[in-house]
């Protein structure tokens, strides 16, 4: 057979083979969806490599300066792309089922303390998995995902919008009591949201709600945020005793030394 023809009838043999084959002992063979997916991958970061242009690569390369420490849930439906259509260096993103903070904390406290992210978001979505096993009966799951299911305080029987939005209130409460001093200080805000791919709250399929900001939860507050934000400002009055207090005690260039620093050497870290 001509090696052409041959070649292209191993293709026609493989794509007419099932996905999932079962070998002889019954289990489901899923090497060609395994290897179809790696393709896949290696072929879409191909493309990704040459639309990006060489300074954003240099760019990346030099550290990172996120804008916002990110805490969403790992369902593969939500993806950062819904609402950042460029999430690369500005979005220090933390994924577990049920979007919380009990089992992430490590990784938020990198993100507020040593990143510096002005925002700490957490996001919840449409139709959640971690929700509705909560809301449900999980006395059967692993001990593993049992810890982390547990840290969702919800009521059961709850309807699974209800039970996302609770959940993501009771997230943003528990990071404004952990990081207090940064949200009274001004220098972090913990805001809520819900991605809402299936049109659950009748404004659109995939549309990005900001259910929470700072513990403002009233829809017609939200509206306007940085009307919100500012109205929660810390006094000038407080700001401007702290810095006394800092020059009688401490040179001023000294003191802005150890800020500067971390800034600088926490992107070093590639994360
Ligand atoms: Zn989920």
């Amino acid at each position: 057979m001509h090696p052409l023809l041959k070649t292209m009838f191993v293709c026609t043999l493989l794509l007419a083979m099932p996905v999932h084959a079962l070998d002889p002992h019954g289990h489901k063979d899923r090497s060609t969806e395994v290897s179809r997916f790696i393709s896949d991958m290696k072929a879409d970061n191909g493309v990704y490599m040459v639309t990006h242009n060489i300074d954003f690569y240099a760019g990346l390369a030099k550290g990172q300066k996120p804008k916002m420490t990110l805490v969403t849930c790992s369902d593969s439906r939500v993806q950062a792309n819904m609402f950042d259509r460029a999430p690369e260096g500005e979005l220090f993103t933390i994924r577990n089922i049920g979007n919380q903070l009990a089992t992430a904390e490590g990784s938020v406290e990198y993100g507020v303390h040593h990143l510096h992210t002005p925002i700490l978001m957490f996001l919840g979505h449409s139709r959640c998995g971690a929700i509705a096993a909560v809301g449900g009966n999980y006395s059967k799951e692993s001990p593993a995902i049992k810890k982390e299911l547990d840290t969702i305080g919800i009521p059961k029987d709850i309807g699974n919008l209800e039970g996302v939005t609770a959940n993501v209130h009771n997230q943003v409460s528990l990071a404004m009591i952990k990081f207090s001093e940064e949200v009274a200080g001004g220098d972090l805000v913990v805001m809520g949201a819900v991605m809402d791919f299936a049109d659950d709250l009748h404004q659109g399929a995939g549309k990005f709600h900001v259910i929470n900001i700072n513990g403002e939860k009233d829809p017609a507050q939200l509206v306007n945020i940085s009307a919100l934000l500012a109205k929660n400002k810390p006094k000038p009055v407080a700001a401007k005793v702290v810095k006394k207090v800092d020059t009688q005690n401490t040179p001023a260039a000294e003191h802005a030394k150890p800020d500067e620093h971390d800034a600088h050497a926490a992107p070093a870290a590639h994360h």
